[in-house]
C-alpha cells in the first residue's frame, strides 16, 4: 500500500491534446469507431482505452478518477454527480432484497434517510449501531449482513470509527466495509486499514470551492467495473454521471488539497483548543479530551492533522441560532450547511443537516439541539477570528 497520498496525486502526469499543462476536456457525449467490431467489444466492456458513451465513462472523468484512486490508494475509482449518488449506487450494488446492513447511527442525514426510509421498501434492512462499540457491531451481525457502513469521523458528532478493528470484524464475517471519508481526506486513508469501498462527497473539502455537487467511489477494479456494467451496474443504470467540464474543474481544485487540508486542520485545532480553554464544550478529534483521540492519532497521516470540523454546544437551539446570526453579521463565517470552503461555515445540525433524524433518536445519540458544527475556513489569522467569536460568545453569556 502506498502511504503518501499527496505525492501519489502529484506524480500523475496528464498532458492536454496540444501539450497543455492541464488535460484537454472531453466535450463529447459519444465517440466514433473506425471498425464496427470494436464498437460491439467496447459495449461488452472488453476494450481498455475505448470510449462508447459518456454516461459510462469519459476521458476527463477518468483523469479525476485516477487522482481519486491515488488519493485513497485504491486500484480504481468512479466519479458521480453527487456524494449521495456515490453512496446509493454503492449500497444498491452490494445489497439485494432480503439483505442486511449495519450502519453507524451517526452518519450524514441523507445517508441515514436512505437507510432508514428508502431501502426498507426494497426489503433491505439496516441496524443502526454505536460505531465506537465493537461489541455492538459484533452483536448485530446476521447471516444476511452484506455491509458495515460508517464515516471515519461521523457527521455531526465527530465519533471516530476504529477502522482497523471494524475491518477485522468485516473480513471475518465476509462483509464489505464501506467508509465515507468526506470529513477527513488525506488525513485518513481507510483502504490502508481494510476498507473495501471508500466514498467521498467531492462537494466538500476535495473540490473546496463550494461551486458544485460531486461524489466518488474508490475501490477495487472489480467493484468499479461492476458499478459501470451496462447490464446490472447501479452507476450505469441509475445514470448519476458527472459532467466532463465539471470533472476537469474538480481535478484542478484537487491540486491544492494537501495545502488546504493542513490549513483547515491547523485552524480547527486552534479554535477547538481556544473554545476548550475558555470553558466552551468543544468536540474535536485533535483534543485530548476527545474519547477517540488516541485511535484517530494512530490512524492518521500526521502531516494533515485532525481535519477541519469542530463542534461546540451552545446549550439551546435559540442561543445557537442567535450566536450564528451574530457571527455571520461580524463576517466571521457564513451561516450555511456544507463544508470545506475557504470561509468558515456553521450550522445547527439538529435542525438542518441531520433533521432527517427524529428528535427522539437525536437525543439517544447525543445530538443536542444547541450543537453548532463548524467547518473551519482557511483564515490567514485564526487568532483574530477567535477574538471575534469570543466577543459573540460573551454577548450571549456563554463565557
Ligand atoms: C455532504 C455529504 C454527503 C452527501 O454528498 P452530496 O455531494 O451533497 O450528495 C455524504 N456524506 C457526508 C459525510 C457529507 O458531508
Amino acid at each position: 500500500m502506498k502511504s503518501k497520498p499527496a505525492n501519489n496525486i502529484q506524480d500523475l502526469q496528464f498532458f492536454g491534446e496540444f501539450g497543455g499543462v492541464n488535460p484537454s476536456i472531453s466535450d463529447s457525449s459519444t465517440y466514433t469507431f473506425l471498425s464496427a467490431n470494436s464498437m460491439s467489444e467496447t459495449f461488452e466492456g472488453n476494450i481498455e482505452g475505448c470510449y462508447l458513451y459518456s454516461r459510462n465513462s469519459s476521458p476527463s472523468n477518468l483523469y479525476l478518477e485516477e487522482a481519486c484512486a491515488a488519493l485513497e490508494g485504491t486500484e480504481a475509482a468512479n466519479v458521480f454527480s453527487s456524494g449521495m449518488g456515490a453512496i446509493t449506487a454503492t449500497i444498491l450494488q452490494l445489497c439485494k432484497s432480503e439483505d442486511h446492513i449495519i450502519s453507524s447511527r451517526t452518519v450524514y442525514g441523507g445517508t441515514y434517510a436512505f437507510l432508514k426510509n428508502f431501502t426498507p421498501q426494497l426489503k433491505i434492512e439496516t441496524t443502526f449501531v454505536d460505531i465506537t462499540s465493537l461489541d455492538d457491531i459484533n452483536n448485530s451481525i446476521k447471516p444476511n449482513t452484506k455491509i458495515i457502513y460508517c464515516e471515519v469521523s461521523s457527521n455531526p458528532l465527530l465519533e471516530i470509527a476504529d477502522l482497523k478493528e471494524i475491518s477485522k470484524i468485516a473480513k471475518k464475517n465476509n462483509i464489505k466495509l464501506v467508509v465515507d471519508n468526506t470529513f477527513t481526506p488525506l488525513s485518513v486513508s481507510p483502504a490502508k486499514y481494510g476498507a473495501d469501498v471508500v466514498i467521498h462527497s467531492l462537494t466538500k473539502f476535495i473540490n473546496g470551492t463550494s461551486d458544485t455537487i460531486a461524489g466518488v467511489v474508490c475501490s477495487s477494479k472489480e467493484f468499479i467495473h461492476s458499478l459501470r456494467d451496462v447490464n446490472d451496474g447501479a452507476f450505469m443504470l441509475m445514470g448519476t454521471t458527472m459532467d466532463s467540464l465539471r470533472a476537469a474543474s474538480v481535478l484542478k481544485n484537487m491540486r491544492t488539497l494537501h495545502i488546504r487540508m493542513k490549513k483547515h486542520s491547523e485552524n480547527a485545532m486552534y479554535l477547538a483548543e481556544s473554545f476548550e480553554k475558555d470553558g466552551i464544550k468543544a468536540v474535536y478529534p485533535g483534543l485530548k479530551s476527545h474519547p477517540s483521540h488516541k485511535i484517530f492519532s494512530k490512524m492518521m497521516n500526521k502531516e494533515y492533522g485532525y481535519g477541519g470540523m469542530v463542534t461546540i454546544d451552545a446549550g439551546s437551539l435559540e442561543t445557537a441560532n442567535k450566536l450564528m446570526e451574530k457571527m455571520q453579521d461580524k463576517n466571521l463565517g457564513y451561516l450555511a450547511v456544507s463544508l470545506g470552503f475557504y470561509k468558515t461555515l456553521f450550522c445547527a445540525p439538529g435542525s438542518s443537516t441531520s433533521s432527517e433524524i427524529s428528535d427522539e433518536e437525536q437525543e439517544k445519540m447525543g445530538l443536542n439541539e444547541g450543537l453548532i458544527r463548524f467547518s473551519v475556513g482557511l483564515d490567514q489569522d485564526i487568532s483574530r477570528t477567535y477574538e471575534g467569536i469570543k466577543k459573540c460568545l460573551k454577548e450571549f453569556n456563554l463565557i
